[in-house]
């Protein structure tokens, strides 16, 4: 939390709004992402094929927790929140290749520290801008769901009516509402590739995690 709390102003100058943007995209820097863009909202892009996804191949994570499919948010409500924002700050980090490959991706004993660090900076940031004045600056990670990165061997405690376990640590994918982040990564310059159950370490040069945090 900052030392000063702003008054609250629905109508932000738009020089404030771009400084605030800037500190933001420096803020994601300090807390460790490798690089940080201002996006405007318009340019999320929201496809109903990512969603399909998640059923064909069967995701194991489908039903298992708050955020992924079929609950959380459904396409048209994403598409509704994202239109009501301006401005986003997307954040990207590479990771080595074998934290997001090999046939152990999915058991829990496979540490996943970069997904983990995303959740963190997403966080961060939207703590900052709520408390500079932004009160519904919402963030997304983009790694795998937080049942995979902070549950994977407990039920989810959300599903059971009983709040998540890791309250604030915690937001919804990028995948999980419908977001193509494949696109969105290569649109801002940055070289992502494919990575599925047959890739292995040597085949790609790093992995990504990205995560997307809209203000205002
Ligand atoms: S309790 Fe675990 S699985 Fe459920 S929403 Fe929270 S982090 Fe995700």
């Amino acid at each position: 939390m900052p030392e000063e709390i702003r008054e609250f102003n629905p109508d932000v100058p738009e020089e404030i709004l771009k400084e605030d943007l800037e500190k933001y995209r420096k803020l994601a820097l300090e807390f460790g992402a490798d690089d940080a863009v201002a996006l405007p909202a318009s340019e999320v892009v929201l496809d109903e094929r990512v969603l399909a996804r998640c059923v064909s191949p069967m995701c194991p994570y489908f039903r298992t927790n708050l955020h992924c499919p079929p609950y959380g948010m459904k396409l048209d409500e994403t598409r509704r929140v994202v239109e009501a924002f301006r401005w986003g700050i997307f954040v990207m980090n590479k990771v080595p290749a074998g934290e997001q490959t090999g046939k152990d991706y999915y058991d829990p004993t496979h540490r996943l520290p970069g997904a983990v660090k995303m959740y963190k900076i997403v966080a961060k940031l939207q703590s900052a801008a709520f408390y500079d004045g932004y009160p519904l600056a919402m963030a997304w990670s983009g790694g795998p769901c937080c049942k995979r990165v902070f549950c994977p061997t407990k039920e989810c405690q959300g599903l059971k009516g009983e709040g998540c376990r890791f309250g604030h640590k915690v937001t919804p994918t990028m995948h999980s509402a419908g977001m193509d982040v494949f696109t969105m990564a290569a649109r801002a310059g940055w070289k992502i590739y494919p990575i599925g159950w047959e890739t292995t370490a040597d085949q790609v040069p790093y992995g990504l995690e990205m995560g997307l945090v809209l203000i205002d």
